[in-house]
């Protein structure tokens, strides 16, 4: 079955006809970028936009969400007042299953454990017409790559590794859940013009190289920094010669350079695998359309000229990598390894090698890395590290079995997770880790930040490709060079390992029995959507309440925020994740991080009341009981980090009515004026400094709201002597109507309701 050809037939069937459009007015060759991005402008009007500053409305083709992220999405869509989704959306249950013991065991306590949850996706699924993958269907991005993705399309998902899709030539592109709300209730998405890094790749790749180490080498050039505000595209004979499996593996990783997201022209690799994924019609039409699915020829005969950043990287003479510990962008050539990990005193003694991930658990990499662990069979000889597979899908997981991979597996003493993100994501119950000791890991995953897999800060993890982690964990040795070192085999035998040999895709063709998705309703306005009232992790929204037309007066100071204030800051990770559904619950986090200028410590706040010092979240939640309105002052770049909506929605929860600081991260200036705050700066910053602990606020002349038009705050101290001071803005008119209505769904939900 090919999901949605309609729409992917009428992409195709404009494509021509809008590409010509934009060249005649542009009158420049385009990059691939360009091409897709002014293929889905929300606008007729086609205009030069600036790279890097003009910020522009596309309409993306859909939208993936991953279990976490979804909750909060779906719970905000169901305010929306729509009875389906306006663009082809689905949920996949991956994040939330424990890796432990096996797949069975683990996937069955996730049932258990995460019922409730799993419960609420399918239904509201089920009711708004999104494709619902249960548990153990597999990892977002692999199952997007298998069933949704296709050449110059554009996509969003609610997580950073969206990006994967690039590898069938799409941009594809992590948001936050309140951007794939809008894009569900059809308003049109807003992305800031990114620039463009050109890659060249030259040569072919030989030996033990793989695309792994493409993206690996990369990260250490780029930083892991280097690739923001960009899409990286990637050309040449040397992304020609790689399969479409191993593009994904590359586009993956370019979240680890901070790129927008990362794409290949179309080519013979994608119509491979779209055919050997049973879509043949999409690749039928990508075929015609090729010239539109990769840049102008000029841009590859000049790509200085057209590209912000030029690299060439040599697939030729390139070798493995291993990067880390602790940065994915620390990179080290496999022959510099022992040195390295000498000079830095990295345990060199391998624990655990873990291949698989959304990032590398293609047939390809599967059936490279399972011809290195054959050798070890054939050459008798033993596993050092334990070692762990996660398949990225059940199609893949099903067709490894099939052709016998798994057991090859299981024969050197490996153990198959379940097809989820388990250890990737910290989802891992590994034996010991809390003793919290030093102790090296390698895996084929993307990120390997502290505590990333095992919780434990001491964990050396190393990222590589799956055949080298394999090969690694056979030797148990981080220095394990394969391609100069021998290993002792049982027979006292010095023997190498040849290099890995494989498959790009099954010869005999992908098969699956149960690919666990489960299609949306006919009848989806019949469904009800239940949660319990004593649900810890799920709760219904209530809508924030309109504006009621009177200025806001004698609001109280919640905290004034100095130094860094990120999203982190304000709406904590780790134990919070499981909250992430219940709006009231994960307010107990609010501004645990933020430090209070008048204590200088985190989360302790004065009640403006009681006069009694207590925690944040706390003394938050002391106003919202009696519904006492307040404010949060900040410093510089409020809000950086993600785009996490419920550092936005959590103050607007417990009656936070404006936010002013002296300058905003934009999207989270964005989420506030979406939830019904008032997003505000100083005009005048060392204004900052007038604020008192004990002073109340009064946002004055709000009947008189306009774009472009300063508001005024004053300032009451104690000592009954006033500021009166400018505050800027950057609402525009349909922002302004947010606020009024209280909030984006609320005007979203009038509209849809006449
Ligand atoms: S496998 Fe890892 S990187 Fe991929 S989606 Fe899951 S957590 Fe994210």
């Amino acid at each position: 079955m090919i999901f949605n050809i309609d729409m992917i037939e009428k992409f195709y069937s404009q494509l021509e006809y809008k590409i010509e459009n934009v060249k005649r007015v542009l009158d420049r060759p385009l990059t691939l970028t360009d091409k897709i991005l002014y293929s889905h402008l929300n606008s007729d009007v086609v205009k030069e936009f600036i790279k890097g500053k003009d910020y522009v409305n596309f309409n993306p083709d859909r939208v993936a969400m991953q279990d976490a992220t979804a909750q909060m999405a779906l719970l905000q869509f169901m305010m929306a007042g729509k009875d389906k989704v306006a663009v082809p959306s689905t949920v996949h249950a991956d994040h939330l299953i424990q890796a432990k013991t096996d797949s069975k065991l683990d996937l069955k306590n996730a049932l258990d454990t995460n019922s409730e949850v799993y419960d609420f996706l399918s239904s509201v699924s089920n009711k708004y017409g999104i494709g619902f993958w249960k548990p153990g269907a597999g990892i977002i991005h692999q199952v997007v790559l298998e069933n949704y993705a296709f050449p110059g399309g554009l996509m969003i998902g609610t997580d950073s590794h969206t990006v994967n899709a690039g590898g069938l030539g799409m941009l594809a592109i992590g948001v936050g859940g309140a951007d794939a709300v809008d894009v569900m209730a059809g308003i049109a998405w807003e992305l800031k013009y990114p620039k463009i890094i050109g890659v060249n790749l030259k040569g072919k790749l030989n030996g033990w190289a793989s695309a792994k180490d493409i993206i690996l080498k990369l990260a250490g050039i780029l930083t892991v920094k280097g690739g923001t505000g960009h899409v990286i595209e990637y050309f040449g004979d040397g992304a020609e010669s790689l399969s479409c499996t191993g593009k994904g593996t590359i586009c993956n990783m370019g979240a680890e350079v901070g790129a927008t997201c990362s794409t290949f022209g179309f080519d013979k690799s994608m119509e491979d695998y779209l055919i050997a994924t049973g879509r043949n019609a999409v690749a039928s039409l990508a075929k015609i359309n090729y010239k539109n699915l990769t840049a102008d020829p000029e841009v590859f005969n000049d790509p200085k000229s057209f590209y912000d950043q030029y690299i060439e990287i040599n697939l030729d003479d390139l070798e493995p990598h291993l990067n880390g510990p602790f940065t994915p962008d620390k990179a080290t050539p496999i022959s510099k390894m022992a040195v390295e990990a000498r000079k830095n005193n990295w345990p060199t003694e391998v624990q655990v090698g873990l291949i698989g991930s959304c990032t590398n658990s293609s047939y390809e990499d599967i059936s490279r890395s399972a011809s290195i662990a054959e050798q070890a069979l054939e050459k008798n000889i033993k596993t050092k590290s334990k070692f762990t597979v996660t398949p990225g899908s059940e199609l893949v997981r099903y067709t490894i079995e099939r052709d016998g991979y798994i057991e090859t597996f299981n024969k050197i003493g490996g153990s198959v997770f379940a097809n989820a993100c388990g250890p990737c994501i910290g989802q891992w119950a590994r034996d010991g880790a809390n003793k919290e000791e030093k102790n090296t890991i390698v895996h084929s995953f993307n990120r390997n930040f502290t505590k990333r897999a095992d919780g434990n800060p001491n964990t050396h993890a190393f990222v590589g490709s799956p055949e080298l982690v394999t090969a690694i964990a056979i030797a148990g040795d981080l220095t394990f060079n394969p391609l100069k070192d021998k290993l002792k085999n049982d027979n006292g035998e010095y023997i190498m390992l040849d290099p890995p040999s494989g498959y790009d895709l099954p010869k005999l063709g992908f098969e699956v029995k149960d690919n666990g998705y489960q299609e949306p309703s006919k009848n989806g306005h019949e469904i009800e959507i239940k949660i319990n009232s004593n649900s810890e992790r799920l709760q219904l929204l209530e809508k924030f309440s309109p504006w009621n037309q009177k200025d806001l007066i004698g609001l109280k100071l919640l905290i004034k925020a100095s130094g860094k204030c990120t999203t982190d800051h304000i709406s904590m990770a780790g134990p919070w994740l499981k909250f992430r559904g219940h709006l009231e619950n994960i307010s107990n986090n609010l501004l645990l991080g933020a430090v209070n200028e008048f204590t200088e410590q985190a989360n302790n706040v004065k009640n403006a009341i009681t006069k009694d010092y207590g925690s944040t979240p706390e003394i938050a939640k002391f106003y919202r009981k009696n519904n006492i309105d307040s404010i949060i002052v900040g410093d510089e770049n409020y809000g950086e980090g993600s785009s996490r909506e419920h550092a936005a929605m959590e103050p607007r929860y417990v009656g936070v009515k404006a936010v002013i600081v002296k300058s905003f991260a934009r999207i989270h200036e964005t989420n506030l004026k979406k939830q019904g705050i008032l997003a505000l700066t100083f005009n005048n910053k060392s204004d900052y400094n007038l604020i008192k602990e004990d002073d109340t606020f009064d946002i004055i002349d709000l009947n008189d709201f306009q774009p472009g038009k300063p508001l005024k705050v004053i300032i009451n101290h104690t000592n009954n002597s006033k500021h009166e001071i400018i505050v800027d803005h950057t609402f525009n008119l349909n922002q302004i109507d947010w606020f009024k209505h209280g909030s984006a769904l609320n005007q979203i939900a009038s509209k849809e309701n006449g």
